[in-house]
């Protein structure tokens, strides 16, 4: 019985023995750090990456091969796999964090996705200004310090008619240096059913909290009138605030004051009425088929004292946060210390000068500021690309997927119209071989991601949001997803925001 026992530990001994050599042996083949950097692959990548990206490369690649060999895998240790690794790992990591990627949600105004894509003439006078010194706070006529909000204030004021303007970061700064401004330890009387949270951060009755305004809810979730504003109003009273609901809406029995009619009770008393629009329309959709959002033109006819809005929502240009309204009180905000810390870059100053200026013209706004095009496309436009896609994807994909053209619903997005549904065209996939739910995620995780709902057993592609410069990369990515292409590892130039027909 003993004598097996010391057989048998005998023989687990030599085979740990005879697999510690090979793993020993393999170790030694491993090349060193030095060995990689002075191949011939070697003085490639440091031609082209930043040596600290190779170094940290060939460290991962020559750690991750120690690894599998001591958990007793055999990896491939020829130098030229080993440097296929690396060459992997140093394009991963010389890659960009922040990338393009194809929208075929359909979502136009898409949050996560970044919002409003700029228009040519925008990205235009953006570098441009990027690349030079500017008059960005230097006025030209006196060769005096200048205004950095005078260079928009005119085109602004023209276009919404409103008596003067100043722009911030985004919306909530502008809402929150309103009601800093105004009502800072005063009361701010706000119906229940605006008591908005919008994109998960921006609720307001935290933002009010936040400037020190008082939030005076009046009304009820559905039904606001006019007696329960007038019932609220008090002498610390300093701000009739309206909030455009934007993402939600309350269907049913419901009332809400209009500004018209707040106009008229803060005439009355005279305390200010500031609407928050959030979006921001500059063009009355409804003649397009889209109803449902007021325009700020509208609203500043009202004789609203302060507007605020966004500049990357439905006025289709960058982050920034629009206010016009009253010359007295726009003034007040200008010496308002929060201004200089909400305040824009160049960069957005010219890229939204540029997306206002669009609009003097109406028809070439709706043309060329790829948000409103992409909201107003004739359903016909968007079933021809999806046509297209189709058409390319057909050839590639037939054998790994069933696919078609389908009618379906896009969505404005951006805290925009949410009870409207645009009718669009997608292109449905569904894949023979792989589950729906693993085209999806290879689509979000390759060089370009694609980003596209799952329905049922197909996955989507709205062509209401794919541009029509992408519609290549786009089928090859499909076609690298259902593993029909060999990923060439390139990163494609492709020039997602300019994309033109
Ligand atoms: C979107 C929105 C905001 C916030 O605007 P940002 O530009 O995202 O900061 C504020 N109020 C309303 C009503 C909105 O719709």
């Amino acid at each position: 019985m003993a004598r097996l026992q010391v057989l048998n530990l005998d023989r687990d001994a030599s085979v740990v023995l005879q697999k510690h050599m090979t793993i020993q042996q393999q170790l030694a083949q491993l090349p060193s750090v030095d060995e990689c950097l002075k191949s011939s692959y070697g003085k490639k990548w440091l031609a082209s990456y930043a040596r600290k990206t190779v170094l940290r490369a060939i460290r991962e690649v020559i750690d991750s091969k120690r690894k599998e060999i001591l958990n007793g895998a055999a990896p491939d240790i020829s130098i030229d796999a080993i440097s296929r690794c690396i060459e992997t790992a140093v394009k991963k990591h010389s890659a960009y964090k922040l990338r393009p990627l194809i929208n075929a949600t359909g979502v136009v105004i898409h949050t996560n996705l970044g919002r409003s894509i700029l228009s040519a003439v925008a990205i235009e006078h953006m570098m441009v200004t990027a690349g030079s010194y500017s008059n960005l706070e230097y006025d030209l006529s006196t060769g005096k310090r200048g205004r950095r909000y005078s260079n928009i204030r005119d085109i602004i004021k023209e276009l919404t008619g409103a008596e003067d303007a100043v722009v911030v970061n985004n919306n909530a700064a502008a809402v929150l240096i309103c009601l800093d401004t105004f009502a800072k330890g005063r009361e701010v009387i706000v119906s229940r059913g605006e008591l908005v949270e919008i994109g998960g951060s921006f609720r307001i009755p935290e933002v009010m909290k936040a400037s020190g305004a008082i939030l005076r809810e009046v009304g009820t979730t559905n039904k606001t009138h006019f007696a329960d504003y007038e019932n609220a109003l008090c002498g610390n009273t300093a701000l009739l605030l309206k909030v455009h609901q934007s993402n939600y809406r309350v269907i049913g029995f419901t009332e809400e004051v209009p500004v018209e009619k707040l106009m008229k009770l803060g005439r009355e008393y005279g305390i200010p009425v500031m609407d928050d629009l959030g979006s921001g329309c500059m063009i009355d959709l409804k003649k397009y088929g889209v109803p449902g959002e007021p325009t700020v033109q509208e609203v500043v006819r009202t004789g609203a004292d302060v507007v605020t809005f966004s500049g990357d929502k439905l006025l289709g240009g960058p982050q920034a946060g629009i206010i016009v309204g009253k010359e007295k009180l726009i003034q007040k905000i200008q010496k308002n210390p929060l201004l200089r810390a909400m305040r824009i870059d160049k960069m957005t100053l010219a890229s939204l000068e540029a997306t206002f200026m669009q609009y003097l013209d109406e028809e070439k706004a709706l043309r060329e500021i790829p948000a409103l095009r992409m909201m107003t496309e004739p359903v016909e436009i968007i079933r021809k690309r999806a046509k297209k896609i189709y058409a390319l994807l057909k050839k590639d994909i037939s054998g790994a997927a069933q696919t078609e053209v389908v009618p379906d619903q896009s969505q404005a997005g951006g805290g925009s119209l949410p009870e409207i549904n645009f009718p669009t065209f997608a292109v449905s996939v569904k894949p023979d071989n792989i589950s729906v739910n693993e085209l999806e995620k290879r689509l979000r995780l390759g060089d370009i991601p694609v980003i596209a709902r799952i329905k049922g057993n197909a996955l989507l592609i709205d062509a209401r949001t794919v541009q029509d410069g992408e519609v290549k990369d786009l089928v090859r990515c499909v076609s690298t997803a259902l593993g029909l292409s060999r990923d060439d590892g390139t990163i494609s130039n492709i020039k997602i925001i300019n994309a033109k027909n």
